[in-house]
């Protein structure tokens, strides 16, 4: 059976909470990691651990072509055009702080309007919020429209001005866990001639991405919530944007020249990773795509379909859960990935998440650093469980069965 090889190649499954099988329905949050990345990541600190692109000698060598390695691996997972659009980062938020900094320094005014989704990540909504504030720019939100989550493309078209800079929106918001419309996303903003940033980091796990045929100009994820290491992350960028853009931080390798009268700056992307980089993690991107790969094999699918079927009707037949991004009737499973996230009346979120703590069950409780989303729907928190592709039905059939109990303990 594929699914059970697959799953004999994360340890962290064996592992007991309170005397119970852990069932780990927390990877939204981070992931857990295949022995081939853990392999890979033990490697290079081992037998290669050596600064890259800097010096001549063999160790540092192997480092350079590892790194690259894998830079040449992303891209081609994401369908970019080439390896040089890739800019290694520790993780999305890195990512979408390099990009509103970049970004905001050449293209944004006094005046000028940044649209953001309100379904976005704290990191998709801060860094821009910073940079805004550093121009005399102003935020704009594109509504959630309901409980539905599905994206409105009207809502978005309506909102594009001649002063719109840039839409930001999440390929799968990380609370919702709805498929964004990305594509087509991008088809009426850059009718508009506006650009669009795309944070990918749950949409990465869930989706084939094709950065080319959605036409995003900008897209970034994090390694940790696909099976690489932690402190790895990746901004892909048109090369176009990424030669036009200054870069975010000075230092070391992301120069040409250094003079006191003046510095000139690198070719992309390294104009963009100044510094000592993630040596030993960025490597492990390479087994992590090939388990991300491995993953969209027939037999995983129709595990992860039926699991998140099954939850998805678990969770809306009981009449004390309330289930936020539950796609509607025309677009149903296929929309959503299996992310999650509710309420349950009269039993606080933090509780809930406790009490399935006892029973071996790791879900994430709170904010989900998604604050605008919790006071759009009047909730102080929620309750969320993401689902890997390798949970079996028997952990979903056991999370439902501690669901009931906790709820019944709390009520
Ligand atoms: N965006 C989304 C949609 C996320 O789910 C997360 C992580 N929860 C982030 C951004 C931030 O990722 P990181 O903390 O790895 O930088």
């Amino acid at each position: 059976m594929t699914l059970d090889r697959i799953r004999a190649q994360f340890p962290e499954l064996q592992e007991t909470v309170y005397g119970k099988p852990l069932v780990y329905l927390d990877s939204a949050a981070t992931s857990m990691r295949p022995v081939s990345v853990i392999e890979k990541w033990t490697e290079m600190s081992t037998r290669m651990n050596a600064n890259i692109h800097r010096a001549v000698h063999h160790i540092s060598g192997l480092a350079t072509a590892e790194f690259e390695n894998a830079r040449a691996a992303v891209a081609q997972f994401i369908g970019a055009a080439d390896a040089s659009e890739i800019v290694f980062t520790s993780g999305a938020t890195a990512a979408a702080n390099l990009l509103a900094f970049s970004f905001g320094e050449a293209c944004v005014r006094e005046g000028d309007e940044i649209l953001i989704y309100e379904a976005e990540h704290h990191s998709n909504i801060v860094p821009w919020q910073m940079m805004a504030a550093r121009k005399g720019a102003s935020v704009k939100v594109i509504p959630v429209a309901d409980e539905t989550g599905a994206f409105d493309l009207a809502a978005l078209e309506s909102l594009i001005s001649e002063r719109t800079r840039i839409v930001c929106v999440s390929h799968i918001s990380n609370v919702l866990g709805v498929i964004n419309p990305v594509k087509e996303i991008v088809k009426v903003a850059h009718l508009k001639g506006v650009p669009v940033a795309v944070d990918g980091a749950q949409g990465v796990v869930h989706c084939e991405v094709n950065v080319a045929e959605t036409d995003a100009d900008f897209y970034f994820f994090s390694g940790h919530k696909l099976y690489a290491a932690p402190g790895t992350g990746v901004l892909y960028a048109k090369k176009k944007w990424l030669e036009d853009l200054p870069p975010y931080m000075g230092g070391g390798e992301m120069i040409d020249t250094v003079k006191w009268s003046g510095t000139t700056y690198a070719r992309v992307p390294q104009k963009f990773e100044a510094g000592t980089q993630n040596i030993a993690g960025v490597p492990t991107l390479v087994p992590a795509i090939e388990m991300a790969r491995s993953l969209r094999d027939p037999e995983i699918r129709r595990n992860e379909d039926a699991v998140k079927a099954f939850v998805m009707d678990a969770l809306t037949a009981n009449p004390l859960v309330h289930l936020y991004g539950r796609p509607a009737a025309g677009i149903g499973l296929a929309g959503k990935a299996s992310v999650f996230s509710f309420t349950v009346d009269g039993a606080h979120h933090e509780d809930m998440a406790l009490i399935l703590n006892k029973m071996g069950v790791a879900v994430r409780s709170g904010q989900m650093c998604a604050e605008p989303l919790m006071d759009r729907f009047g909730v102080t928190g929620m309750v969320r469980a993401s689902f890997a592709p390798f949970n079996t039905m028997g952990e979903a059939e056991y999370f439902i069965e501690a669901l009931d109990r906790a709820v019944k303990m709390l009520r």
